[in-house]
């Protein structure tokens, strides 16, 4: 991988990483330059540190950890894509994010052509954000580690009040962890958030939304913008409808 990504940069060809692709659109001219697909595999336990290869599928991997008894990353169960992407914009669902549990990055740093481990406060994180977005040219995520909770089979706890009203208990209990997965799984599927090759409005060529931040000043008018807007008056298939990201 290393090896692709040096012999891309000292020829000054435009370099392309893909992870698992859910997030990228390509146009159609194609992409003039290097396209490196990620498919490392690697899923190391030990205790409740985890190291993740950045090309292992995300949602396996939250299925292994769930398996193994460790919370942290339950409620990021079917976000597509792969493990070496989910640093990249914090990736994050139902109340939590990678940032949480992210101990370290390793990754190849293409300005200074070596290897680096980012702490998670080098990381830079913030909401769907990373000091990976800020430089996009610059890392290339190797291997990603991880600091999971063993509660005992539970979750972490529960924050997003959602999830929190499935489950049937109040933001901050604790459910046990398959629970926890399987309730996420459902809530995705019923917005068509879970691919499902025979269900088109499943089908999705990536996810852009980020909710949004107001000011306590902002809400009333946007709330009356969205009442009286075409949502309610044109309704679409939900695969074209704006959806809320959890
Ligand atoms: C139906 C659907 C639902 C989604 N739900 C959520 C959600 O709930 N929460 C959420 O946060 N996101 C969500 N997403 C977005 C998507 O799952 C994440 O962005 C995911 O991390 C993309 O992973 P990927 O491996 O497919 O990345 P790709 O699409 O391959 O790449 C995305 C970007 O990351 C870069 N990249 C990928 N791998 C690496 C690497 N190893 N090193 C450096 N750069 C890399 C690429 O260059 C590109 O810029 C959703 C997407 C879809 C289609």
């Amino acid at each position: 991988m290393i090896a692709a990504v040096r012999e891309a940069d000292a020829a000054g060809t435009p370099l392309l990483v893909i992870g698992g692709g859910s997030n990228l659109v390509i146009g159609d001219k194609g992409f003039d330059g290097t396209a490196l697909r990620i498919a490392t595999t690697g899923f190391h336990l030990d205790g409740t540190r985890l190291e993740l290869a950045a090309g292992e599928v995300w949602t396996d991997a939250v299925a292994r950890t769930v398996e193994a008894g460790l919370a942290g990353i339950e409620c990021l169960a079917g976000i597509p894509g792969s493990a070496g992407a989910t640093p990249i914009q914090n990736v994050g669902a139902y109340g939590q994010d990678v940032s949480a549990t992210v101990t370290e990055v390793v990754a190849y740093d293409r300005r200074a052509e070596e290897t680096v481990t980012l702490t998670n406060a080098a990381c830079a994180f913030s909401y769907r954000h990373s000091l990976f977005k800020d430089q996009p040219d610059r890392y290339v995520v190797l291997r990603v580690r991880f600091e999971l909770e063993d509660a005992d089979g539970m979750s972490a706890p529960i924050k997003y009040p959602e999830t929190a009203r499935a489950l049937g208990v109040e933001a901050g209990d604790r459910v046990p962890l398959a629970t926890a997965r399987e309730t996420v799984l459902k809530l995705r599927a019923s917005k068509g958030m879970v691919l499902d090759p025979a269900d088109h409005d499943t089908w999705s060529a990536g996810s852009f939304f980020t909710n949004p931040i107001l000011t306590a000043g902002s809400t009333r008018p946007s709330s009356r913008a969205w009442r009286s807007g075409s949502a309610r008056t044109s309704p679409r298939p939900p695969s074209r409808r704006a959806r809320r990201e959890p």
